[in-house]
Parts: C-alpha cells; structure tokens; sequence
C-alpha cells in the first residue's frame, strides 16, 4: 500500500509511520553522543543508564519495581523484545495466545520459534472493541505457554478495560500461564484516561514479561530502542536468544534516550494533545465521508466500516481508494489471523501532518459528495 501511494502520490494513511516532530533535546543529545564518540558496543543488555532510567519509569508511573540489574534489557524496539520472547519462552508443540487482530510480529515470532499462534478474536459492541472472556478460556489448552497481551492495541486502538484485565488476570493465574505484553502506545492514551500494565494486577508481576519501545513514545521509529521488564527468569530467557540475534546496538540513541525517558511525562502530554486533535480531525473527515469510524481509545489508528460506500471487502477497498480518492488506507484482514469476520474493516492512521489529514478528509469528502 506504501508503494501504491508513491505509484499515485495519495496521501499515506496507511502504514503508522509517524510524521510528527521528536522532542529537539532528544535529537541534540543523540548528535552530542556520537560526535562525543560514544558509538561503540554498548553493554549487551543495554546500558546502564538506560535501563536506569527504564525502572524509574515503571516505578513513578506504575508503581512496579525492577532492579536496572537483572530485571530489565534492552532490546532492537519492541519486536526484537517480542521474537526474543517468543524464542526463549516456547517451541514447537507450543501455543501462544493472542487477540485477533493482531500486530504482524506475533504470527511471524510464533512462526520463527515452531510455536502455534491461537487467536482469539476481539468481539464488536457498538462503535468498540471488546473482549470475550468466554472465548479467551476455551482458547486455552494444556499446550497454552504463553499469552501475548497489546494493550494499547493495534490495529483496533482499543485499550483493555480495569475489568477485562483483571479477567484475563485470574484466568492467567489459574492456568500458571506466562504473559508477554505489548505496551509500545503506553503514553498514547487519550481522552484522560491512563494505561495499565496487566503486570500490576495481583499475582501479574512475577509472570509478566512487560515490553515497550521509544518508538512511538518519541517519534523515533526508525531508532529502534526498546525493552522488557520482567522477573529475572524471563528476562533471562529473553536475553539467551537476543544475545545471538543482534548482541546489542543503538549506543548513542539508548544514551540520549535514558534522559528523555526521565522527561516523558511532559513530552507524552504534549503529543497526546496532538494525536487527540489529529483523531477527531480523522474521525469527523471519515464520517462526513460517509465512511463509519469506530472509537479509538488510544495509538494511531481508526477503525473504519467502509460498508456504507457499498463495499464488503476491505482489501478491494483499499485497491481503489487511492485512484478513486487519493488516499491510502490498510484493509484489517491483513492483521486477521484467523477467520476474518470483518473483511469490510479499514485502518487509517492518524500519525500524520495536519495538513497530511486536512487533504486526506478533503479528498475522501469530494468524492462521497
Ligand atoms: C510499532 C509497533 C511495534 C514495533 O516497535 P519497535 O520498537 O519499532 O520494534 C510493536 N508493537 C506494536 C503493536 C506496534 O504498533
């Protein structure tokens, strides 16, 4: 779809890759760090000061306590964190567990590590995303080593509510299961509400492997920093197979990322702040399109039913769009694993220039009118 924009020169809201500014200290800091000459082997699971800093997060905005020694890594972003997991956690004749949709890494890192990817799919009420408890338990088998948990989720933008966390909890405590989460939009939360990591619920911390990244935090995508926080065994075991695959990387960016992270609370505001304006931008634009939204609670994506234009397939959809509108969208059976349901779902992303959105929502607006 990225080339189908170049091919046409439609607005891209397909891929999330942010257009959005990083915090100027940030990128000064990480100048200052490589001309400072500090571009050698950091130590393999990061260093020092990153995963310092990694633990004063967790600990101020979480209240969990890891130790910077033992209890945190530093990985390639998040999906080096999420393969590793997936390597060192489960085989073959494994299955993990996750919520269908679900973000590409997870059938790729079941896939690398010979393990099943059982997906659970994420039930519809009304304009959001929910979870169907039921569904979860009979997912589960005797072969169930792992759950993989993305809350914020993408490609929905649902956030997992106190209550289903907590279900999810005690069915994860009863069955002794493992859980890796995915918590890469943990600042992009909006309207007031805040991100709770499953590892704080009662008897979570000990079998949570808690992964994050800067990636979307700071508008670095392309930096790829990012880590785990967990009970030493597990982030043992991450780090047995992260080890072979990359070693280690990104000295000066985890340098200059470990003061930002101490500063993130009013950075995160401040993006928040935009992302919020960016989506209502994108939600009204979509509904004056004719096009139905669905809600988005957190991250860079909207949900849209393109049944309202006449169509029931997303992907053919998404085909069109840009010759017909000028607009590139994702259809969301790409992230469906298993029976798609909701072929007539599109994900837009919302993660762009203001004046990116204002010509998308013109475009789409002139061809409904
Ligand atoms: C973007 C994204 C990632 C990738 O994170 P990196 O730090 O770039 O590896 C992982 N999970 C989800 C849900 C994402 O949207």
């Amino acid at each position: 779809m990225t080339e189908l924009a170049h091919r046409t020169g439609a607005v891209n809201l397909g891929q999330g890759v942010p257009e959005l500014d990083s915090p100027p200290a940030l990128l000064a800091e990480v100048a200052d760090a490589v001309l400072a000459g500090r571009n050698q082997y950091p130590p393999a699971v990061g260093v020092p000061a990153l995963r310092a800093a990694v633990a004063a997060h967790a600990r101020a905005r979480y209240g969990l306590e890891y130790a910077p020694d033992g209890e945190v890594l530093v990985t390639t972003g998040a999906t080096e964190a999420l393969a590793s997991a997936c390597l060192g956690l489960t085989g073959p004749g494994d299955e993990i567990v996750t919520f269908d949709p679900c973000y590409d890494a997870y059938p790729a890192g079941a896939r690398l590590s010979g393990a099943t990817l059982v997906t659970v799919p994420l039930a519809i009420d009304g304009d959001g995303f929910v979870l169907d408890s039921d569904a979860l338990r009979s997912a589960m088998t005797d072969r169930t080593r792992l759950l993989l948990l993305n809350s914020p989720h993408n490609p929905t933008g649902k956030v997992f509510t106190p209550d289903e966390l907590e279900r999810i909890a005690e069915l994860c405590v009863e069955r002794d299961l493992t859980v890796v989460t995915d918590e890469v939009y943990e600042h992009l939360v909006y309207d007031g509400a805040r991100h709770v990591p499953i590892a704080t619920l009662p008897g979570m911390r000990e079998r949570t492997l808690m992964i994050s990244s800067a990636g979307k935090t700071f508008n670095v995508t392309g930096w790829k920093v990012g880590w785990a926080c967990g009970p030493a065994h597990l982030i043992a075991a991450a780090n047995s197979v992260k080890q072979w695959l990359t070693y280690t990387s990104g000295a000066p960016y985890q340098e200059a990322l470990a003061h930002a992270l101490d500063a993130v609370e009013d950075w995160a505001a401040e993006l928040r702040a935009t992302l919020t304006t960016h989506r209502d931008m994108l939600a009204t634009g979509l509904r004056a399109a004719g096009l139905s939204p669905y809600r988005a609670d957190a991250g860079y994506f909207l949900q849209a039913d393109i049944r309202p234009w006449g169509f029931t397939d997303g992907l053919r959809f998404c085909r069109e769009l840009p010759g017909r509108a000028g607009v590139v969208a994702i259809p969301t059976s790409a992230f469906q694993q298993g029976v798609d349901t909701t072929p007539w779902l599109v994900r837009f992303s919302f993660c762009k220039r203001e004046d990116s959105l204002t010509e998308a929502v013109a475009r789409l607006s002139a061809l409904a009118g």
